[in-house]
């Protein structure tokens, strides 16, 4: 690997893909020999449980395609399995490397890596260029105006929307237009020999059965998006979640086609911006309630409780056909998430966090910024939550929106037979139970 005339390297990290990806196209449009690397972090490898785990498959997948493509060009992708500082201090060492370039990553985690990395290139006299490609707008871009960060969705997406509006050309939006890396491809670092590419097997993973989400959605899907997202028994969401996780799509061109084709489809984008700059902003709610009162509350945290409701055994068809769609597919539809995470903080009186880390352990599109902002949403405790004496009643729920109970009988072959629990919490009851609870914890505080 050793080379003469220096090389820039590109680091994947979210955004798994060649195409209208900003510091890859920075990178090759402003140096001569480009490498692409990426590192198999084995501090966050090494924390997941499951050896059958379908997201690390799927980037190993997404990887193998890319290096593919890549060696098609002559050139190659890099790929180390260490921790990322280890791997950095290798490839710093035994290449002559100028520059570095790579697209911000906003959770604290990575924060910390990167910030470890720019000191190393530092000491090293290498510069580090970094840029916005996994949000529309970043943290400090959608402020109030006195500089303050908005917590509350409605006017956060007013603001976003101008930003968005105020770099308009007629059809084209300056923040959503596509970085053509196609056009710089032969400033690619060529290679004589492509690198040897790690197994799944070798880091300590398998393959799964488990199906990743089709990267294709038809335009009728997005334009009936606002009439069908509801209901979990028909194919009414983009299922994109698992992409924008990773980077596989774009979510400029993404942005881009929902605003010609439905105004709701871009809402749940801008949530997606949203969750991200609370968790720039606000890092203490990785751990703590976001409200910090609501850290008071005196939960139950009854295991056996738990442990049903993670099986889908709490009687309550639609909460348990969520949690057996999750177990068996890695994705829970929106409106069964709601309803699962708000039955396990209130009926059950289970701590959220709890929750979050089953959700975070089970879901392909798992994004800690979203997944903490939808559960404490639902506990009560986030940012424009609903107020706490607002409890879903899952059996109404249920009639709304899975009224022929097509979702539940698909996800509970046993449903209507003896075979099925009964409810594990009377909902009047659980219902008055959280009600003193939350207001014994919010009262006295
Ligand atoms: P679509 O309905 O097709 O929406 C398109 C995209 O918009 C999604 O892929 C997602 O990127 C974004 N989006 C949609 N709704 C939201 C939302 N409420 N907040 C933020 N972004 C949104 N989303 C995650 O991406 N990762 C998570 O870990 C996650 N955990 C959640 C936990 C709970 C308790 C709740 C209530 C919601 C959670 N969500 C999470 C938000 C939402 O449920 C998923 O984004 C959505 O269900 C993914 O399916 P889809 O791709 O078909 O979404």
């Amino acid at each position: 690997m050793s080379n003469e005339c220096p090389i820039t390297i590109f680091w994947f990290r979210r955004d798994l893909r060649l195409h209208d990806n900003a510091a890859l196209f920075h990178a090759l449009k402003e140096n001569k020999k480009v490498q692409c690397i990426f590192i198999f972090d084995k501090n966050i490898l090494d924390d997941l449980k499951d050896s059958k785990d379908v997201r690390v498959a799927f980037i190993h997948d997404t990887l193998s395609e890319i290096k593919q493509t890549l060696n098609s060009y002559g050139a190659d992708l890099w790929v180390f399995h260490d921790t990322a500082l280890d791997a950095w201090q290798k490839i710093l060492s035994q290449n002559n490397v100028d520059k570095i370039y790579f697209n911000r990553d906003y959770e604290p985690y990575a924060l910390n890596r990167d910030q470890e990395l720019n000191i190393l290139a530092e000491s090293m006299n290498i510069d580090v260029c970094t840029y916005k490609d996994h949000v529309v707008f970043e943290s400090h871009e959608v402020l109030k105006d006195d500089g303050n960060p908005y917590v509350v969705f409605t006017p956060y997406k007013r603001k976003w929307m101008s930003l968005l509006e105020s770099g308009r050309l007629e059809n084209n939006y300056d923040v959503l237009k596509a970085f053509k890396c196609e056009d710089y491809l032969s400033n690619l670092n060529p290679v004589d020999e492509p690198m040897a590419f790690i197994s799944l097997g070798a880091m300590g993973f398998e393959k799964t059965n488990i199906a990743i989400p089709s990267k294709e959605v038809s335009q009728s899907l997005i334009k009936e998006y606002g009439d069908k997202r509801n209901f979990p028994a028909i194919h009414g969401t983009s299922r994109l979640g698992v992409h924008y996780r990773f980077g596989t799509v774009s979510i400029r061109e993404k942005a881009a086609k929902a605003i010609v084709l439905s105004e709701t489809y871009l809402n749940e984008l801008i949530w997606r911006d949203f969750y991200s700059q609370i968790l720039h902003h606000f890092p203490h709610i990785v751990k703590e309630s976001f409200r910090k009162k609501y850290d008071n509350i005196d939960w139950r945290n009854n295991k056996e409780e738990f442990e049903a409701w993670c099986q889908g055994k709490t009687g309550y068809p639609i909460v348990d056909a969520g949690m057996r769609e999750l177990n068996t597919t890695g994705y829970m539809h929106n409106r069964v998430r709601m309803i699962a995470a708000s039955f396990l903080t209130k009926h059950l009186l289970i701590d959220w966090r709890w929750g979050e880390a089953y959700f975070a352990q089970k879901l392909l599109d798992y994004d800690l910024a979203s997944n903490n902002g939808g559960w404490q949403w639902a506990s009560g405790s986030g940012t424009d939550a609903a107020p706490y004496f607002r409890i879903f009643n899952p059996w109404t729920q249920q009639d709304k929106f899975d009224k022929h109970k097509a979702y539940i009988k698909k996800w509970i072959p046993e449903y209507g037979t003896p075979q099925y629990p009964q409810p594990i919490v009377d909902h009047k009851e659980a219902r008055e139970r959280c009600l003193k609870t939350y207001k014994e914890a919010l009262d006295n505080n």
